[in-house]
């Protein structure tokens, strides 16, 4: 088994089971390991630490299939699978998951002990990302054992996240097993029905980690003038029009997300003539509504992720402080704020005080009345808290 040896000392995270060792914490490593080869971790005195997966070109170095010395192969990979499909189960169970959708995320990469390992499930369809050359090294034995352990047919590959550059991957899209006769596939979340696109939606085409927090703005929604920013596909606009609102004004930059999102309302029974949809800017078009004191009484932000790591948490900070300033302004008195931040750089602790902060400059009174964060099919393992990148606020501004 190829190795590298790491500096003294730099075995610490292992010791706490955190699964990434960085470039900078190798002494010495083998000669020509190939990209997601299996390599073996070695404390600087030679001691076996764990198994991992070999990045040559990502400043993530190495990723631990395993702290035990046992073989990394079919079996093991099987093992990791069920395990991951067995802590779905009790979602799925009652009045869980199960009813609330037929699509979640079934394998979520180092949560599951699966390091690069996306695998989201859609109806009977399995939408698969893989992000690391150690997942890429193993694709093709994780596909059939993602059959062989589901009883599905069809894997469709959206390996086409940035982060694949840094590892030196190409992008990848299509067909990985089966067929699909469509690449519009249509789901259901809480009674409501949304068509996703596989092929060119975010993601893997859903976000399906705010499957919960829809439902607490459908709950909130009644007789409100909402606005929801950032409205992608309408996941927010369906569930709050569901709600009762007055009216919902969805706003986002991409022309082909609004067409989906009408389309969404559109499959539903749901008052078309209550929303508009406008394409554009938020960051301009809030300032405009201030401009022309419009107001609402639920405003739902949920940007796109402003720092994906904490290097870029400044630079983001503006830019949400910047929204929810503009939507404290907007609000009523005695309305809601929903407002989300997916920004593994921005931590819950930071996000709450941005919005403290941006509350404070609106000069207005605001409390937040709960806390949200991404659904349970997205858990986060103890060892791994990176995994925790979803966090949302509801926020009431004082009547
Ligand atoms: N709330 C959505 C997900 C939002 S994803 C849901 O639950 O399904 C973020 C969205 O922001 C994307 O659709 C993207 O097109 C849009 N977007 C990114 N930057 C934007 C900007 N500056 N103004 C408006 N929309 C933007």
């Amino acid at each position: 088994m190829p190795a590298l040896i790491l500096k003294p000392g730099r075995e610490k995270s292992l010791l706490r089971r955190h699964p990434w060792i960085f470039s900078g914490a190798i002494q010495h490593g083998d000669k020509d390991i190939g990209l997601g080869e299996t390599v073996d971790l070695l404390s600087s005195n030679q001691q076996f630490l764990a198994r991992a997966s070999y990045s040559p070109n990502s400043q993530i170095r190495a990723r631990v299939w395993t702290f035990e010395d046992e073989p990394v192969d079919k079996e093991f990979l099987r093992k990791r699978i069920r395990a991951a499909i067995a802590g779905r189960s009790p979602l799925l169970k009652g009045e869980g998951l199960g009813v609330r959708s037929n699509s979640y995320r079934l394998i979520y990469a180092e949560s599951d002990n699966i390091p690069g390992l996306i695998v989201d499930r859609y109806g009977e369809v399995l939408v698969l990302q893989s992000l690391t050359a150690g997942s890429e090294f193993w694709k093709e034995t994780l596909a059939d054992l993602l059959l062989e352990e589901t009883g599905l047919s069809t894997i469709y590959e959206r390996s086409d996240a940035d982060v694949r550059e840094l590892e030196g991957l190409e992008p990848k899209i299509g067909i990985l097993r089966g067929a699909l006769s469509s690449f519009i596939f249509p789901i259901t979340e809480h009674n409501l029905k949304f068509n996703v696109n596989l092929e060119s939606g975010h993601k893997t085409g859903f976000y399906l980690d705010q499957r919960e927090n829809r439902r607490r703005v459908r709950e909130f929604a009644k007789d409100k003038d909402v606005l929801d920013c950032f409205s992608y596909t309408g996941g927010f606009t369906a569930n709050a029009l569901a709600g009762g609102a007055k009216s919902v004004l969805s706003i986002d930059s991409s022309a082909e997300a609004l067409a989906l999102a009408k389309e969404n309302i559109a499959l539903n029974d749901l008052s078309i003539e209550k929303t508009n949809f406008l394409e554009g800017d938020v960051f301009q078009l809030l300032r405009k509504f201030r401009d022309e004191n419009r107001s609402f009484d639920m405003i739902i932000l949920d940007p796109p992720k402003f720092a994906p790591t904490a290097a870029q948490a400044e630079k983001a900070a503006r830019g949400y402080k910047d929204i929810n300033l503009l939507a404290f302004k907007l609000l009523r008195s005695g309305g809601v704020l929903v407002t989300f931040s997916c920004s593994g750089g921005v931590d819950a602790a930071l996000f709450q005080k941005i919005i403290a902060g941006a509350a404070l400059d609106a000069g207005v009174e605001a409390q937040i009345v709960e806390h949200l964060s991404q659904a349970s099919d997205h858990p986060v393992s103890l060892y791994f808290p990176e995994g925790a990148y979803l966090k949302g606020l509801i926020c009431y501004k004082a009547a």
